[in-house]
């Protein structure tokens, strides 16, 4: 958008100065980020988040080719907005599952011959699988698939894993590298904020464990990406400040490649009288994310939870990348009422939805290298 544009906005002083800072590509404070949630109207955050996503990536949407494993959803842990998880003393639930390892790698050789180009291996905390397992399992993996790309285990599985195993992060984590494991992914950091974390996953990773465990990984070289749970009973000030320690971390390690904001779903779950935010709330969230979280170089909506238009909405909000084409392989979300049941898209439906809202749809690898361009230009050329 152009500066002038913003002419057409009736809004504050402090504001303007906020939306000033951006055009100047200066950093804004903690209590700007908090007054952009509190006054900040959706068309001025959504023009301002388009104009650093512009910025940063033009119009390109990323897209990438994936499918996930899920071991088992029997969990040590009890959060409340887990819809997905059984205790261990609910193993014989009809609902709760420990895949063999035999099936694992059975679901691997059922992607031979396809394109897919990353595993995404996340699940419950299961007292019985521990570090050399999952090490075990990704090495055995590698030699079924040498080129796939390994983004594994959050850092809650990874808290509990190392500490079983008697090894620090750094030690469990160089494990895991030099068996294949490539990346991680963000999950578990739900909100940082440690009244909000105490009441709604009060007995897995602290969020200063959670951070230390993404130091170690960026350290190792290994990336990360780093989601939030927002929607429930979190403040402004509390996404921000999780915000703001993602932030503070990135610039000490710049090892985040994606920040994903989770929208929190009320279905099944103990948390289930709390109402779940607008759509107009996801993009305003979306839209102050991308405008404080200015070193992480990607911002994710994440489509089988939100659903495919507000997906769609989200690249006019700062957002570039929509995920996956995601085989119906992952339960996490569509167990607490997810938009989307079972979420599969082709490469066509993706590429199509993308470019429906005049975005140009690439299909990346897991560290953003371009796969496939679906541009226009470059269709004409190939
Ligand atoms: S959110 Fe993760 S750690 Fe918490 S109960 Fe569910 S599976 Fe376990």
């Amino acid at each position: 958008m152009d500066k002038d544009l913003l002419k057409h906005f009736n809004i504050s002083d402090e504001l303007k100065s906020i939306a000033e800072k951006v055009y100047n590509s200066e950093r804004i404070t903690f209590e700007e980020g908090v007054l952009l949630f509190e006054k900040g109207e959706l068309n001025f955050l959504g023009s301002l988040a388009n104009h650093i996503r512009e910025k940063k990536h033009g119009d390109i949407t990323y897209f990438n080719k994936n499918f996930h494993i899920e071991p088992t959803n029997i969990c040590v842990f009890d959060c409340k907005f887990c819809a997905y998880s059984k205790l261990i003393r609910e193993k014989g639930d009809y609902d709760a599952w420990e895949m063999d390892e035999e099936k694992i790698y059975e679901t691997v050789r059922s992607y031979d011959n396809t394109d897919i180009t990353e595993v995404h291996i996340v699940g419950g905390v299961h007292p019985k699988m521990g570090l050399q397992y999952f090490a075990n399992l990704i090495k055995n993996i590698k030699e079924i698939r040498p080129e796939i790309h390994v983004k594994a285990f959050t850092a809650v599985e990874l808290e509990y894993m190392c500490r079983k195993a008697k090894v620090s992060y750094k030690e469990g984590l160089k494990i895991l590298k030099d068996h294949g494991q490539d990346s991680l992914p963000g999950g578990g950091a739900e909100i940082f904020a440690e009244a909000v974390r105490e009441e709604i996953c009060k007995d897995k990773c602290s969020s200063e464990q959670w951070l230390a465990i993404h130091e170690a990984a960026h350290e190792l070289g290994m990336p990360s990406n780093a989601t939030m749970l927002y929607g429930h009973i979190e403040s402004y000030a509390d996404r921000i400040d999780h915000m703001n320690r993602l932030r503070e971390l990135q610039d000490k390690t710049g090892g985040f490649n994606t920040f994903i904001p989770l929208k929190f779903r009320n279905g099944n779950n103990q948390m289930s009288h709390i109402n779940e935010v607008s759509v107009l709330e996801d993009l305003r969230t979306y839209a102050v994310s991308r405008i404080y979280m200015d070193n992480f170089p990607h911002l994710k909506a994440y489509w089988p939870m939100i659903g495919r238009e507000t997906a769609q909405l989200s690249l006019a909000y700062g957002v570039n990348d929509i995920d996956g084409t995601i085989d119906d392989s992952t339960k996490i979300y569509s167990m607490a009422g997810a938009e989307e049941q079972n979420p599969n898209m082709t490469t066509e439906q993706i590429v199509d939805l993308i470019k429906k809202v005049g975005r140009h749809p690439i299909e990346r690898n897991s560290v953003y290298d371009t796969v496939n361009d679906y541009g226009e230009e470059a269709m004409q050329e190939a």
